[in-house]
């Protein structure tokens, strides 16, 4: 640190990415991505775009947000279009908590929102998950402060229903509501028809993990247009090209193709479904994940062992080292074939650990 850095930094923890190393070829089983590449209109969308960077982006995000009202069934001016839903997340902590405004979430959920909470000098508290490791609705109802919950919930896979979201938000007239719903298309409800009914509620998604792309770091918001007027201001005193031209056309590409996405979710499923199966058959306990990652635990092996025994036979998953969490990993779903190769080094290591 230098001398330099403000003092109101000096405690920050910065979020930790996955790690992304280049000693070898690995399987990447550990930052969510999805194993299948982009739709070939996407690539072509791509190609012509790069031909005009010489040009600003559209700061509007015109035609990429058309493109997603028609599918999500809402107005342009209820979404906003960021930088991965990690933009989002961090406009709507800068819009709408303060130290008057406090958020609230899971003790085991995504690991960037006390960061984003820190970095903005918002006040939070972390609700532990149930022993199962399910959020229990009725912790948040009429809780009176701001919460954010992800639906999926990271790392667990576990989900909330319509229902209890509805309850939560309903009794939480006065605060915002964050559904990060980064992986509701691998089998969770959407809350974006909620948005239509309350004006406190703000739902978050990326095109990083169903869309397949990552790599081009795109997200978006929706909720009532009062909402996304606030988190414009925050974008256009941030950032106003925070989209750039190539992420834009290819988003709009891809929502132009959905089936072939939503094809390539069920493909995920199935695999997520088979691996689980035989994790069980191997010992494991498995939560019953509706996202695009397994979260599980063996008694046989200790969480970090198979991590690291994984890594050295080339397969690379995310063990986390948090004490309700560290004899689990959590095993992004990756291709049928790439998870034979998973299961049969999971099996080795334990067989060796005998
Ligand atoms: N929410 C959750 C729960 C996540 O796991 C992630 C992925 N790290 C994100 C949001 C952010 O993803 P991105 O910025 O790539 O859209």
């Amino acid at each position: 640190m230098s001398r330099f850095f403000s003092k109101k930094y000096q405690n920050l923890k910065a979020y930790t990415p996955g790690e992304q190393p280049r000693d070898m070829q690995y399987i990447k089983l550990n930052t969510n991505e999805s194993p299948y590449p982009p739709s070939p209109s996407v690539l072509d969308a791509v190609a012509e775009e790069a031909g005009k960077l010489a040009l600003y982006s559209d700061p509007e995000c015109t035609e990429l947000v058309r493109e997603a009202s028609k599918l999500f069934g809402v107005k342009p001016t209820e979404i906003l279009m960021t930088n991965g839903s990690d933009e989002i997340l961090n406009f709507a902590f800068m819009a709408f908590c303060d130290k008057e405004h406090p958020i609230v979430f899971p003790d085991i959920t995504y690991g960037f929102y006390p960061v984003f909470a820190e970095l903005n000098g918002i006040p939070y508290e972390k609700i532990p998950l149930k022993e199962d490791f399910s959020i229990d609705a009725n912790d948040y109802i009429g809780i009176g402060k701001n919460i954010v919950i992800a639906n999926p919930n990271a790392p667990t896979g576990l989900t909330l229903t319509l229902e209890e979201i509805e309850k939560i938000v309903a009794s939480n007239p006065e605060n915002i509501v964050i559904i990060d719903e980064a992986y509701v298309d691998f089998g969770a409800q959407s809350a974006v028809c909620l948005t239509k009914k309350y004006e406190n509620l703000l739902v978050t998604q990326t095109f990083s993990k169903s869309r397949s792309m990552a790599g081009a770091r795109l997200g978006f918001g929706i909720g009532t247009a009062s909402l996304i007027a606030d988190m414009q201001t925050i974008k256009y005193s941030t950032n106003p090209y925070n989209v750039n031209r190539m992420t834009m056309a290819a988003g709009a590409a891809a929502l132009r193709e959905n089936a072939y996405y939503m094809d390539n979710c069920k493909k995920i499923v199935k695999t997520r479904e088979y691996t689980k199966r035989a994790l069980e058959k191997m010992g494991f306990s498995v939560t019953d994940s509706k996202a695009n990652f397994l979260f599980a635990k063996s008694e046989a092996v200790n969480g970090e062992t198979l991590y690291t025994e994984l890594k050295k036979r080339g397969v690379l998953v995310r063990h986390f080292s948090a004490e309700r969490i560290c004899e689990y990993n959590r095993i992004t779903v990756g291709t049928q074939e790439q998870m034979e190769v998973f299961l049969a080094k999971t099996e080795e290591i334990l067989s060796e650990m005998q």
